[in-house]
């Protein structure tokens, strides 16, 4: 941990690994894109990598590739192997070995697309897989089977048969765009697919799941947000793990959405050696409202292949939980959730604040362990109504 993870500051780490000439191109998206460290010389052209790094780069070739924005490369601590920003995006060994209780599509979505890349699991809302490509890539990425374009699996979204599926389903209210990122998109395109789903009179709302905030805030322009704004009711989930991920460029590329009118949610991952720490959490949850994020979810990390050293305890997610609640406020603590392997849909999952219930009443624990009685209600007396309806009457 820095000094700084727990402070709620935002601080800038351009230029860092990069020479000081790179700060002329620095804010250009395009730039960051071209500069990703993709390769396992660029890596080690700027960071002394453990064994166990160097063969996870090597053998990430044909699962899910490796990909880093100079942006984001900038948070990793040199000197840290066990640094949190480095374990969410340089590959280690440990993905190479699939646990026994693993999958490769965790949550079961190739069996719920009615048409290829369209998730549509829940009543009235779906889940639009419009890309396989990120501007990083997470290790623990639930959708690693065809994100990042590697893998034997691919995604082939078809945009014709997916629009008419959503024409005609007329319970879908809701339809969130994910992917790999949707804000990848050039603005005329991204603006393009909105006009379409906002054509269609059922669909109330929109959301875009997004990490680029985070590993590209260049792309949160003046000009991308004008033009998300003309497609409102739109909603944001970003997705953030650590507090040292919300910089002084997210921070303003956060702000330039939120002025746009987006309502913003978080999304994070429990992940070992991460975030697997109230401190860190609270770190989190405070920096996002500064922000104007609201924490969303908090996911137990998906039983994807090669992430058992990036998971934790499902009880360890619950402790966090405990540890937010009554100690901040509501709108720091997002709902913690597992999404049901092979295709259970997210299932909350809470601290049990119901201690005992029956005869009428329920006990009930608060934050501190103390104990409260809650009563249901009284049924009044046949006999008291009869009185206060004659006293009603002396009123007349
Ligand atoms: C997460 C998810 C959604 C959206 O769920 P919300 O609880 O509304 O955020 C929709 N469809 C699928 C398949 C999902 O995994």
């Amino acid at each position: 941990m820095r000094p700084t993870d727990l402070e709620p500051t935002f601080l800038s780490h351009a230029p860092g690994y990069w020479p000081e000439e790179a700060m002329e191109t620095w804010s250009d998206a395009r730039w960051q894109l071209r500069n990703r460290v993709d390769s396992l010389a660029d890596l080690e052209a700027r960071l002394n990598l453990t064994d166990e790094e160097r063969a996870g780069v090597l053998l990430a070739g044909t699962k899910l590739a490796m990909s880093i924005t100079p942006h984001y490369f900038n948070l990793i601590d040199r000197d840290n192997p066990d640094c949190p920003i480095r374990r969410q995006v340089i590959p280690r060994i440990e993905e190479g070995w699939t646990a026994p209780e693993e999958l490769a599509d965790p949550c079961g979505e190739d069996s719920h697309m009615p048409v290829p890349g369209l998730v549509h699991r829940y009543p009235d809302r779906v889940l639009f897989l419009v890309t396989d490509r990120c501007a990083s890539y997470c290790r623990y990425c639930t959708r690693s089977r065809v994100v990042s374009g590697v893998g034997e699996q691919h995604l082939e979204t078809q945009w014709e048969p997916a629009f008419r599926y959503l024409e005609q389903h007329t319970e879908i209210r809701d339809v969130l765009l994910s992917g790999g990122d949707p804000l990848l998109f050039s603005d005329d395109r991204l603006d393009k697919i909105l006009t379409r789903l906002r054509a269609i009179p059922h669909i109330q709302f929109l959301r875009i799941g997004s990490r680029i905030p985070i590993f590209l805030p260049q792309r949160i322009t003046p000009e991308l947000c004008a033009m998300l704004s003309k497609h409102h009711p739109l909603f944001i989930s970003i997705h953030t793990n650590h507090p040292r991920e919300l910089t002084s460029e997210v921070r303003d590329a956060l702000a330039r959405l939120a002025n746009a009118g987006v309502p913003l949610g978080n999304q994070s991952v429990l992940l070992r050696g991460v975030n697997d720490h109230i401190d860190i959490q609270k770190a989190l949850v405070h920096k996002l409202l500064m922000c104007r994020v609201r924490p969303y979810y908090v996911y137990q990390c998906d039983l994807i292949n090669g992430s058992s050293h990036l998971r934790t305890s499902v009880s360890e997610g619950i402790s966090i939980i405990e540890g937010l609640r009554g100690h901040t406020t509501g709108y720091a603590i997002p709902q913690f959730v597992i999404d049901g392997p092979g295709g259970g849909g997210k299932i909350p999952l809470n601290p049990n604040y119901l201690v005992d219930s029956g005869n009428g009443r329920v006990t009930l624990r608060n934050y501190e362990n103390e104990l409260f009685d809650y009563p249901d209600p009284t049924p009044i007396p046949a006999n008291i109504l009869q009185n206060l309806h004659q006293q009603a009457l002396s009123h007349t």
